[in-house]
C-alpha cells in the first residue's frame, strides 16, 4: 500500500462488543470522487469480537460485513485498495 491510497482509520464505539472499534471507509470511495454512504463503510475488527446477527454501528447483518471486510482484503492484497 503506498501513501496515495492509504487508509483513514477511524474509532466508533460497537454496542455490539462494548469497545472501541477501527472503521474505514472504503477506498474506491475516493477513487470515485464521490461522498461515502453507509454502505462503503467497513469495520476492520469484523470477526474478532462480533457477538451478534447484526452489527450495531452499521445495522447491517453480520454476513454482510465479513464480505465487506473480505473483499477489502482482497484488494490490498492485489495491492488494489
Ligand atoms: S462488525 Fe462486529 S465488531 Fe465491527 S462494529 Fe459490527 S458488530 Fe462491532
Amino acid at each position: 500500500m503506498n501513501e496515495e491510497n492509504q487508509m483513514e482509520i477511524h474509532l466508533a464505539y460497537c454496542a455490539g462488543c462494548d469497545r472501541q472499534v477501527k472503521v474505514v471507509v472504503d477506498p474506491e470511495v475516493a477513487k470515485a470522487g464521490r461522498e461515502p454512504t453507509a454502505a462503503d463503510l467497513i469495520c476492520l475488527e469484523h470477526g474478532t469480537a462480533c457477538t451478534g446477527q447484526l452489527c450495531p454501528i452499521f445495522g447491517v447483518p453480520s454476513e454482510e460485513m465479513e464480505r465487506r471486510y473480505g473483499s477489502l482484503l482482497s484488494r490490498a492484497r492485489k495491492g488494489e485498495a
